[in-house]
C-alpha cells in the first residue's frame, strides 16, 4: 500500500472534455491511476491512507510542452549560446529545465533540438529516477540543409541518401521523433526566416523512413512555401506555422498535419529584453503578427492545436507553458480546447497513449491548480501539487 496515493476533494477535469466532477477522488497506485471520478464511485478505497486534501483546488492531467529545448535557457543570443557549450554544461542544462518544467506542472515535454547527445542521455536518466524532471521525448538534433537555420546544432542534410541515413542513426541514438528544419528561423544570422530550405524529395523521403521506423515527423516551418512543402510531405506536425494558408489549412486538417504554434517564441524575443541580436527581433516582428492570425485562421477552420511554447529560446524560460496558453486563450481559443491541447491532444501528438488523460490505467501523472482553468487561464500558473508516476514530486501547497 505504500505506493498508493489517494487525492479527495478536487474539483476534476480528467482530460477527456467531459462535464467537471467536483469533490472527486482520484485513486493512484503503483504510478497508475486505479481510478477517478465522483467520490460516490470511489467506495472501495474509503479505507486508503495518505489522502491528499484538494477541497477548493483542481484536478487536471499533467501538463505537455510539446516543443521545448532543453539545453538552451533563455539567453539572449541562441546561436551563440549553443556553440559554447560543453557536453558537461548541456547535460547540466537539461536537468536544471526539465526540473522548471516539471515544477509548473508540465510532467511531460518533447525536445525538438538540443546540443549533440545532451536530450537523450537526460531522457534515459528521467526515465531511470536518476533525474527529477519532466519525462523527456526528444529528437535529439534537428536536421537541415548545409548552413540552414540551427546547422550550428544540426545535421546538415543535402541529398536523400544522408538524410535517411541520419534518420536511422538517430534512431539508434534514441530519438522518437525527427525534427526537419523545413524552412529559415528567427534566431539564425544571415537567413531569411520564410525561406523555403529542404526539396520536396528530401522531406518526402525523411517523412517515409521517420514513419517506417516508427517515429514522428515534426517541421519547423515559418514560410508559406516550405510550411505547404512540409505539409504535403506528410508531416506529423508544423512547428511555429507562422504563414498559413486556407489551402494549406485545409490540407493539414485532412491529414491529419498538427500544429504547435509556439506564439510565446517571437513574442518573449521581441518583447523580453534588449539583448537578444538585432536580426532575431526584427525577423520576430517580421513574423508575429502572421502567426496570430495563421493561429486565429487554423483555429476556426478546424485545425488539431497541441501545445508548446518553444522554451530556451531567448527570454522564454522554462516551465513557461501558462503563458503560451494565455496567449493562446487570447489568440481566440476557448479554455475547454486549451485544456485539451496541453493535455490529450498533445499526448496524441506524441504518441503516448498513457498519458494526457486521468482514466483507470493511465499513468498516474496530475496536477493540482488553485483556480479553475476553465474559468481563468491564469490558473495554469498557480500550481500547488505536482504528481508523476503516481508520486508527489512538487508540493506547495
Ligand atoms: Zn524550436
Amino acid at each position: 500500500m505504500s505506493d498508493t496515493l489517494v487525492v479527495r476533494g478536487a474539483r476534476l477535469y480528467d482530460g477527456r472534455g467531459l462535464d467537471a466532477i467536483d469533490e472527486a477522488v482520484l485513486v493512484a497506485q503503483d504510478g497508475r491511476v486505479m481510478y477517478a471520478g465522483p467520490a460516490g464511485g470511489a467506495r472501495g478505497f474509503d479505507a486508503l491512507p495518505d489522502a491528499v486534501d484538494a477541497a477548493g483546488r483542481t484536478l487536471i492531467p499533467g501538463l505537455i510542452d510539446a516543443h521545448v529545448h532543453l539545453c538552451s535557457n533563455g539567453s539572449p543570443d541562441f546561436a551563440a549560446d549553443a556553440q559554447s557549450l560543453s557536453a558537461q554544461q548541456a547535460r547540466d542544462r537539461c536537468a536544471e529545465a526539465a526540473l522548471r518544467a516539471l515544477e509548473a506542472g508540465i510532467t511531460t515535454v518533447r525536445d525538438l533540438g538540443g546540443v549533440g547527445s545532451a536530450t537523450v542521455e537526460a531522457a534515459r536518466a528521467q526515465a531511470s529516477g536518476a533525474l527529477k524532471g519532466a519525462r523527456i521525448l526528444t529528437s535529439v538534433q534537428v536536421l537541415t540543409v548545409p548552413g540552414g537555420h540551427a546547422h550550428f546544432i544540426g545535421r546538415e542534410i543535402a541529398s536523400v541518401g544522408e538524410m535517411v541515413k541520419a534518420i536511422q542513426s538517430l534512431h539508434e541514438a534514441g530519438a522518437t521523433v525527427i525534427k526537419l528544419v523545413a524552412t529559415g528561423g528567427v534566431l539564425t544570422p544571415g537567413i531569411g526566416a520564410q525561406q523555403s530550405s529542404f526539396p520536396p524529395e528530401q522531406l518526402h523521403a525523411a517523412v517515409e523512413e521517420a514513419h517506417r521506423l516508427g517515429l514522428r515527423a515534426a517541421a519547423h516551418a515559418i514560410g508559406a512555401e516550405g510550411i505547404a512543402a512540409a505539409v504535403d510531405a506528410g508531416v506529423d506536425s508544423i512547428e511555429h506555422g507562422c504563414f498559413l494558408s486556407d489551402p494549406v489549412i485545409g490540407e493539414m486538417i485532412g491529414n491529419p498535419t498538427w500544429l504547435v504554434a509556439t506564439l510565446s517564441a517571437p513574442e518573449r524575443i521581441a518583447s523580453g529584453g534588449n539583448e537578444a541580436p538585432q536580426y532575431a527581433v526584427d525577423k520576430s516582428l517580421e513574423v508575429m503578427t502572421a502567426q496570430r492570425g495563421s493561429f486565429r485562421r487554423a483555429l476556426d477552420l478546424g485545425t488539431r492545436i497541441a501545445s508548446g511554447t518553444d522554451a530556451g529560446t531567448p527570454y522564454n524560460l522554462h516551465g513557461g507553458l501558462s503563458h503560451e496558453l494565455k496567449l493562446m486563450h487570447e489568440s481566440g481559443m476557448g479554455l475547454e480546447r486549451i485544456l485539451m491541447s496541453a493535455t490529450r491532444d498533445a499526448a496524441q501528438l506524441l504518441g503516448l497513449g498513457d498519458i494526457g488523460s486521468l482514466e483507470a490505467g493511465k499513468i498516474a501523472d496530475f496536477v493540482l491548480l488553485d483556480g479553475d482553468p476553465l474559468t481563468d487561464v491564469g490558473a495554469y500558473a498557480r500550481v500547488a501539487l505536482v504528481v508523476q508516476n503516481g508520486r508527489i514530486v512538487i508540493d506547495r501547497r
